[in-house]
């Protein structure tokens, strides 16, 4: 069966490359019927972050991908945060050490330092491996005697895997094929720390083994750490699951990964959902308030890195999950066009049901204490949607349907509003009020004619008929605006304006 899972560590809020993850995760999950997992890696409890975990099941709730088992949807294979699993993880690598497959390791920071600026004053770099391990203070340099001396005084150890001299390792990735390693470079890394706590490497394997993970997909980041995991499975007997590592997804320029910074430079979120920093209290920008559909960001998403092999591009999830294919994922990085986000969200707003739009319109208009009826504000969305890639687009360029225009263009005034322009709009007050139907086809008739028969240029009514219904030259049809706001206001705002 296929089971996957997406193991973010919670230091900080999820960027847009994890939610990729996340998302790939998904597809491929559902694409074969299987389980999606979340299982938070939070065993390095110095980078951990208040308020990490919950901001991660939020975004993949947001976007439409929730997991089938994780943190709050206990199954059978949880607890699903690692550090309510800390205690299953000595036994692992103490079984390494029976097996000669890792050993103890008692060197201090301190002594490790030495040894690095050491090799770097003869030009050579301190790998801590078979190079080097006869020197040190680990269990296959001391003997029995030191060793258990060490143990018993309780000196601070660490436990490391005991990477094979030089052996050429066949490894396979999903998306990359074949690789060679040479294990010869590889250090010994550390398994199991001081403060009893595995290092990401062994709780990494044991959780994907135990919770029966059948493909590993993670991003490009974790490629060089692979060597090691293939080698702990081996070291432990247990099958390993399949590996696919995920292209890095470039910054727009294209040179470069994407960063958490990014996203401030450069002006478009690199988070899903806003993100105060809880010790900063600094604000990252989200697509979700920055009214993005979740539409639009998995999209978005699923063709950084990966595509159908056709021209389609507009994909819904459901559609996603039908077309994805591991083997289509490129291997080179992806460029990040935060210029296409918006393309998608225009596709998808203007594909969205009006209701819905109304509905958000509706609580943008409620945080703004106007009031309309929701007929009234699926109207506006009927004549508005057409223009706006976000619903805070309907009111930046229809906020007149709901309240009148307190100033006026000055620019536009200044061309506009010419010395007999107040007398015309006197008389076109004049023509509006005898006007019994104020829909829009009968009042443009009627205004039509009344200017025809009056010889005065179109422009020289409609323009400052515009301006004081709207406040600036934008917005749609004017005869459609003034049938909307109706007769009275239409006639109340030309008074004002000409105040
Ligand atoms: N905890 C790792 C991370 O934060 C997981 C990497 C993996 O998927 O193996 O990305």
């Amino acid at each position: 069966k296929v089971r996957v899972r997406f193991a973010p560590s919670p230091t900080g809020p999820l960027h847009i490359g994890g939610v990729r993850t996340a998302l790939y995760n998904y597809l491929f999950a559902k694409k074969h019927k299987g389980d999606f997992v979340l299982r938070i890696e939070d065993t390095d409890q110095n980078r951990y972050v208040e308020g990490a975990e919950d901001y991660i099941i939020e975004s993949l709730n947001w976007c439409g991908i929730p997991f089938d088992e994780g943190p709050g949807k206990e199954g059978d294979y949880g607890p699903y945060r690692q550090s309510e699993r800390k205690e299953m993880y000595r036994k692992y690598a103490e079984e390494l050490i029976k097996t000669d497959n890792a050993y103890y390791a008692f060197d201090t920071a301190e002594e490790l330092d030495a040894h690095r600026k050491d090799h770097e004053e003869k030009g050579k770099t301190f790998i801590y491996n078979w190079h080097n391990r006869q020197k040190l203070k680990n269990s296959l340099a001391l003997s029995e005697d030191e060793i258990r001396d060490k143990l018993d005084a309780d000196e601070d150890y660490v436990i490391r895997f005991k990477s094979p001299a030089d052996e050429n390792l066949h490894i396979k990735d999903e998306i990359r094929g074949n690789m060679d390693i040479d294990t010869s470079t590889l250090d010994d890394k550390v398994l199991f720390k001081s403060d009893g706590m595995p290092t990401y490497h062994l709780a990494n394997i044991v959780d994907d083994h135990l919770m029966e993970i059948s493909h590993v997909i993670r991003g490009e980041e974790w490629l060089p750490s692979l060597a090691l995991h293939f080698m702990l499975y081996r070291a432990f007997g247990w099958d390993a699951p399949k590996f696919a590592h995920l292209p890095l997804i470039l910054k727009p320029q294209g040179k470069g990964k994407l960063s958490k910074r990014d996203g401030d430079k450069l002006g478009f979120p690199v988070f899903p959902l806003e993100w105060k920093d809880p010790n900063s209290g600094d604000i990252s920008a989200g697509y979700r308030e920055d009214g993005y559909f979740p539409e639009a960001v998995t999209n978005m998403l699923a063709f950084l890195g990966w595509n159908p092999g056709t021209e389609q591009e507009f994909f819904k999830l459901n559609k996603l999950v039908e077309a994805f294919e591991i083997s289509r994922v490129h291997k080179g990085g992806a460029k990040f066009d935060p210029e296409k986000t918006k393309w998608f969200q225009q596709h998808y707003m203007h594909e969205a049901d009006d209701k819905i739009i109304a509905e958000k319109l509706e609580k943008i208009l409620q945080l703004k204490e106007i009031e309309a009826s929701s007929d009234y504000v699926l109207e506006v969305v009927k004549l508005m949607k057409e223009r706006a890639v976000f619903v805070n687009d309907i009111w930046e360029q229809g906020y007149f349907f709901f309240v009148a225009p307190t100033s006026y263009d000055p620019k536009n005034v200044k061309k506009a509003w010419k010395e007999d322009t107040s007398n015309l709009m006197q008389e076109l007050i004049k023509v509006l009020k005898e006007q019994e139907n104020f829909k829009a086809e009968g009042l443009q008739a009627k205004v039509k004619a009344w200017i025809q028969d009056k010889e005065v240029g179109f422009g020289k009514v409609m323009q400052p008929f515009r301006l004081a219904l709207v406040g600036a030259m934008q917005g749609p049809d004017l005869y459609e605006i003034a049938e909307m706001i109706g007769k009275q206001e239409t006639i109340s705002r030309l008074e004002n304006a000409i105040k």
